[in-house]
């Protein structure tokens, strides 16, 4: 008898996130045949950005010569709080204001025909990494995802592991102060706050406003509101003792996170992926050593800590896998 997965439609992977939109076209097998990215726009509204998805779904399809009849499913990773199990989007403030209880999935299947699921982005990326990426074959690991925000993703036995409420990874949102500073989503000390992209530019902003000197102000000037993240990342590569001491304060509470996961899940391997990631070392040697140090069981401070393989693309990866699963289940 042929294999049912030798049979699937190709299927259409999206990935949305505050600053941009991925939609990728995958193969029945899960080769990547094209992939294609938009700005979000998130400013310009929910039925905006929609619209806009329609039309590059639309596009990737018929630039590959199929139809939407031709496409067996479609699926979609969203930053913020996602129901999987009904296709809505919670709620992912502050990274997409205004996206708050709606039914994409829903919205998407009636506009395209196509059966449509959606996931949390950094599950989805844990899942990609997982699939194709530094992760391959391993059955148990925890991804983080250090961009804007922090998101969480975990394979448990090989698969995603969703939680009772489909709310499982929220690791950005793990104490690691007791009584720190505000969060974004309204508690105190969350890692999120320390390590973010978002939260790394804010402190180096501060601090220059609180007359400390940075080489970041040769490259901004006054309008320091252009620092961003990446700016004080290269900055501390480059010796910038601020921007150093800003990047060690995030490695050092990312390593307390670190410390925290492998004691909870004693996974094989935990990826730090998003755009933070590209400091490699000087980001995560820190919590490497903390684990080393600090691991509750001996054996789970052996817990290897790398950076993921596929960059922003580890979310369209995992969405198409996730997609392809589905299929065969169905
Ligand atoms: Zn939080």
């Amino acid at each position: 008898m042929q294999k049912k997965s030798l049979r699937l439609k190709p299927v259409v992977a999206v990935d949305i996130g505050g600053s941009k939109m991925i939609v990728a076209l995958f193969s029945g097998e899960g080769r990547m045949l094209a992939i294609k990215v938009l700005p979000t726009l998130a400013q310009e509204g929910v039925d905006s950005a929609i619209e806009r998805l329609c039309s590059m779904i639309n596009e990737i399809l018929s630039g590959n010569n199929l139809s939407p009849s031709e496409c067996g499913a479609i699926c979609i990773a969203s930053a913020g709080a996602v129901d999987t199990v009904r296709g809505v989007v919670e709620t992912a403030s502050p990274h997409l204001p205004g996206w708050t209880n709606i039914p994409l999935a829903d919205i998407i299947y009636k506009r395209m025909g196509v059966p449509t699921y959606l996931i949390n982005d950094a599950s989805a990326a844990a899942l990609g990494e997982q699939r194709y990426g530094v992760g391959k074959g391993i059955k148990n690991l925890v991804l983080l995802t250090l961009g804007t925000g922090i998101g969480g993703g975990i394979i448990i036995d090989g698969k995603l592991y969703l939680g009772t409420h489909t709310a499982a990874g929220e690791l950005g949102h793990m104490t690691v102060q007791e009584g720190g500073p505000k969060c974004g989503c309204g508690k105190n000390g969350c890692l999120e706050i320390f390590a973010s992209g978002t939260d790394i530019a804010r402190y180096a902003r501060e601090r220059i406003r609180n007359g400390e000197k940075s080489s970041l102000i040769d490259s901004v000037g006054e309008e320091l509101d252009k620092i961003t993240s990446e700016m004080v990342g290269k900055a501390a590569q480059n010796g910038d003792k601020l921007s150093k001491d800003i990047i060690a304060k995030a490695a050092y509470y990312l390593g307390i996170g670190l410390v925290n996961i492998v004691n909870a899940f004693d996974p094989e391997m935990v990826i730090i992926g998003g755009g933070m990631s590209a400091l490699g070392d000087m980001l995560i040697g820190t919590g490497r050593r903390m684990v080393a140090a600090q691991a509750f069981s001996k054996s789970a401070r052996k817990t290897s800590i790398v950076i993921g393989k596929l960059g922003n693309e580890a979310g369209v990866y995992g969405t198409a896998a996730y997609a392809l699963d589905m299929k065969r289940k169905a």
